[in-house]
């Protein structure tokens, strides 16, 4: 997985390969898929959902260039899989799931996995986690139809959002920092991802 679908396509931040290669991510689908889990492909979680496909992890954690000791809000908890990708960053994660059977999954598997410092959290990520905010980056993992506005004010100066912004039929991936001048963005990779439902979102 690693050096097919991640650093044959580009990744190229050893500390994101590095922690990619430290997380099980057998340990974040079902039983049926473990065989599957190190494919090129997203897989059923339930609930109509899935785990991301490792190459939109990799970016996803590569363009928020996560840092140790970082303050990460991460929005659609789904498996749990990237929020654990980030703990091995060293961040300080918190994570928003919508589906409350989904969080409590994601919440058992964390913790088996070794990743118990996890913040699991249930509600409407679309408007962030002002309790918890500010944060050095966020990032989701469901498209939105524009920048979500509370998310982006839930970042510190210089801080970094990334999100999946277009249409259901398919999405560019977003990186959007907080600059002086307000938001400063750039288009990154195509991406299909479920729609972020919510507030802010479809
Ligand atoms: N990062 C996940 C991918 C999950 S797919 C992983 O690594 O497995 C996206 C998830 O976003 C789904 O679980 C969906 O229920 C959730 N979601 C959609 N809209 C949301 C919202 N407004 N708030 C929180 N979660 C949301």
């Amino acid at each position: 997985m690693i050096v097919e679908q991640l650093e044959g396509r580009g990744i190229a931040d050893r500390r994101v390969l590095d922690a990619m290669s430290r997380v099980p991510r057998e340990a974040f689908v079902g039983e049926s898929d473990r065989k599957r889990a190190y494919l090129d492909m997203p897989l059923r979680i339930g609930y109509g959902q899935t785990i991301s496909q490792p190459y939109m992890v990799a970016i996803i954690c590569q363009t928020a260039a996560v840092r140790e000791g970082d303050r990460v809000l991460d929005i659609g908890t789904g498996s749990g899989y990237q929020a654990a990708v980030l703990a091995e960053l060293g961040a300080d994660v918190h994570t928003v799931e919508r589906i409350p059977e989904l969080a409590e999954q994601a919440r058992e598997r964390l913790e088996r996995a070794g990743y118990g410092s996890v913040h699991v959290h249930v509600g409407d990520g679309s408007l962030g986690l002002p309790e918890h905010a500010p944060f050095d980056a966020i990032v989701v993992a469901a498209a939105a139809p524009d920048m979500p506005a509370s998310l982006y004010e839930q970042l510190v100066p210089r801080g970094r959002l990334v999100v999946p912004v277009g249409g259901p039929e398919g999405q560019r991936l977003e990186v959007i920092v907080a600059s002086p001048e307000g938001p400063a963005v750039t288009r990154s990779v195509p991406c299909r991802f479920v729609p972020l439902l919510g507030a802010e979102g479809f």
